[in-house]
């Protein structure tokens, strides 16, 4: 039998020494045979997540409205590349197809991308998409040169691997994985590696206080990645995910399996590991590549700006009593704000676009 992924960690860290947190997430989720999204479909009451696109057909249909507004605003380009990264189920690009369906020119004009890693999910969108002749790529290098991008991410940015920086008595540390007593994953420190540190802004690393600090090393190549791709051939980028405003101190790693939180070093590879998603980062990345960022507004504001009630009353005018039923309860789960970790609230939106000029949609 092959060896476990808990094993074949074990072993890296006894060759080469402790592991920082963004091996250790890599691994988790990525790793060919045993990582997380490469063997399963996660999603669902039977899976371990559910998403607002499996929630309710209105949330991918307020971004097919986003989508067709901000290919009006490009003087409706055809060809035009419109990618998704980490689409799932494919449930958010049918659901925005679908909205779409009366906006003349768009689907003719519409390349769809899919950047995935899993080979479960790609089956899964395959067969979800096969209307549209998708094409799948593994990074940004394989969106087309030669026009205009319109791209989404929902949920993608949190399943991207951080390392965890710790200031601790004014000095900066990294944390690292290794073995503990009885061999088993423990938390330790190393030296923090001042070409990671730099990732901070200025007034954390001048006086920030004592406390965790997460970078996204990936996230930050691909906005980068991503606004030069903007500024070259125009277009605009929107990402829904959790996390906070404004960059500040937390260990926001968590593992997830069916719906419950449980050990980050419990069984590697067998649940759903993730981290709040920093949008000011974001935000730094991006202005740096001279792309423009805009936003982030909760979930709630900004589905509430796309008409999301009115969409869903006119549909519930037209369903019989279980269906008006259901669509309510989507639409108040996607638009939630009593308690923070309400998903309305929890979840902030961003944009990014080529240019001041262009105002996308959802946003004051
Ligand atoms: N957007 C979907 C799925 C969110 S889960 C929804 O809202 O339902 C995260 C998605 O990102 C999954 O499809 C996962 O397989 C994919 N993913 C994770 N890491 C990735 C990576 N490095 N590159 C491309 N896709 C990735």
């Amino acid at each position: 039998m092959s060896a476990s992924l808990s094993e074949i960690i074990k072993r890296r860290i006894s060759q080469l020494g402790p592991m920082d947190v963004g091996e250790y997430m890599a691994l988790c989720l990525s790793h060919p045979d045993h990582g997380y999204y490469m063997t399963r479909d996660p999603f669902g009451s039977q899976g371990d997540f559910t998403t607002a696109p499996e929630i309710s057909q209105l949330f991918g249909e307020m971004i097919g409205v986003w989508m067709a507004d901000a290919w009006i605003k490009l003087g409706s380009p055809g060809p035009f590349a419109l990618v998704e990264c980490g689409p799932g189920r494919g449930t958010l690009m049918a659901d925005i197809m679908r909205a779409t369906a009366k906006v003349p020119g768009f689907r003719e004009a519409a390349r769809i991308h899919l950047m995935e890693i899993s080979p479960v999910l790609k089956a899964k969108q395959a067969e979800m998409l096969s209307a549209y002749s998708p094409v799948w790529i593994d990074d940004l290098e394989g969106v087309p040169a030669d026009m205009p991008v319109l791209l989404v991410g929902n949920e993608f940015f949190d399943a991207l691997p951080v390392r965890q920086l710790e200031r601790r008595n004014g000095q900066w540390l990294e944390r690292v994985i290794g073995l503990g007593e009885g061999d088993v994953l423990a938390w330790g420190v190393k030296d923090a590696d001042p070409h990671i540190l730099a990732a901070l802004p200025e007034r954390i690393l001048k006086d920030g206080a004592d406390g965790i600090y997460e970078t996204p090393v990936p996230i930050n190549h691909f906005v980068k990645s991503l606004s030069n791709i903007l500024l070259k051939q125009r277009g605009a980028a929107l990402f829904l995910d959790y996390g906070y405003s404004k960059s500040k101190a937390g260990d926001s790693l968590q593992a997830i399996r069916s719906h419950r939180f449980v050990d980050v070093f419990d069984t590697p590879g067998a649940s759903d590991l993730t981290v709040h998603v920093d949008f000011e980062n974001v935000r730094r990345v991006a202005e740096r590549n001279g792309a423009v960022y805009v936003g982030p507004v909760t979930q709630a504001e900004f589905l509430r700006a796309m008409g999301i009630e009115i969409r869903a009353e006119r549909l519930a005018a037209n369903a019989d009593v279980t269906q008006g039923d259901s669509l309510r309860a989507g639409l108040l789960r996607l638009i939630d704000t009593s308690v923070p970790e309400s998903m309305g609230a929890l979840f902030k939106v961003c944009a990014l676009c080529h240019d001041e000029s262009f105002k996308p949609a959802g946003f004051p």
